[in-house]
C-alpha cells in the first residue's frame, strides 16, 4: 500500500521523468516500488490506492459546502446587490493601490476581502 512521505533527497521519476528537490512530497510504495510526486504516475507504475488515510493532509485543502434548499427573500437579495457593489468597488480600490499584485493570486483576494470590510464598517461610521 502507498504512503506519502517526504523526499529526502533530491530526484527524479524514472517513469515520467519529473523532478523534484528534499523536502517535496512524494507518493511512495515498497512492493512493487513505485515513486512519483505525480498520482497518476504513481499509479501507473504499480502503486496502489491504499493510500487515503496516509494523504489526508491533502484531502483537507478541500472543502464540502452543503448549500440550504430555500429560496432568498427580495430583502437579502437586496442586500446580496450591495454586497457587488462593495465588491466591485473594493476591487477596483486594490487595483489602484496595489498595481502589481496578481488579481487572480490569493493574496489580491485577501487585500480585496480587507477592503470590502473597511467600506463596510466606514458606512456604519456614516
Ligand atoms: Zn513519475
Amino acid at each position: 500500500m502507498g504512503t506519502m512521505i517526504k523526499a529526502k533527497y533530491n530526484g527524479q521519476c524514472k517513469n515520467c521523468g519529473s523532478s523534484w528537490a528534499v523536502g517535496d512530497d512524494l507518493y511512495y510504495q515498497k512492493n512493487p516500488k513505485a515513486l512519483c510526486t505525480d498520482h497518476e504516475c504513481f499509479t501507473e507504475q504499480g502503486g496502489t490506492a491504499g493510500y487515503k488515510s496516509s494523504f489526508q493532509k491533502k484531502e483537507r485543502d478541500t472543502i464540502v459546502v452543503k448549500l440550504p434548499e430555500i429560496t432568498a427573500s427580495d430583502g437579502v437579495k437586496m442586500l446580496a446587490e450591495l454586497h457587488q457593489q462593495f465588491f466591485l468597488t473594493a476591487h477596483h480600490l486594490a487595483m489602484s493601490y496595489y498595481p502589481e499584485e496578481d488579481i487572480t493570486g490569493d493574496r489580491f483576494g485577501q487585500i480585496r476581502s480587507k477592503i470590502i470590510d473597511q467600506l463596510l464598517t466606514l458606512r456604519g461610521n456614516e
